[in-house]
């Protein structure tokens, strides 16, 4: 006598009540405001960076200071408040005067120091050993 549990056993059933769709229009959920977000360049999915841009916008149109301190206030700033040009000319104008203000000693210098310094170290130890 096999008893299927197939089959709902007879007269003994309940009938399921219609659970009921309690739909709670939550209005808890505010909408958070990211301050930092992409709004001054197209890139509005791409991952923030800083200025309202992506970080390839930043760093190509982010930093747009002209140049302040060089005739050339129309070109952008480079560095040192001037644009690339100048910094760049002085840049080779300071290596140039470094150079002249101290020029490499040639090999002869340095020989003709080394061989006065020893010749003045030998003196004085010959001068002691004669005093002493
Ligand atoms: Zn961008
Ligand atoms: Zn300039």
């Amino acid at each position: 006598m096999a008893v299927t549990e197939d089959e709902p056993p007879q007269g003994g059933a309940k009938a399921k009540k219609p659970r009921k769709n309690a739909a709670k229009t939550s209005k808890s959920t505010r909408q958070i405001k990211h301050r930092k977000k992409i709004n001054r360049c197209e890139h509005v999915t791409d991952h923030y960076y800083a200025s309202g841009m992506c970080k390839n916008c930043y760093h190509s149109k982010g930093r747009v200071k002209m140049a302040e301190l060089c005739d050339h206030k129309d070109r952008k700033l480079y560095a040192r408040g001037v644009c690339k040009a100048c910094y760049l000319r002085d840049y080779h104008n300071r290596l140039r005067t470094i150079n002249e203000e101290q020029p490499p000693p040639s090999q002869e210098a340095v020989l003709n120091a080394f061989i006065e310094k020893d010749r003045r170290t030998f003196e004085r130890i010959a001068n002691r050993g004669d005093q002493a």
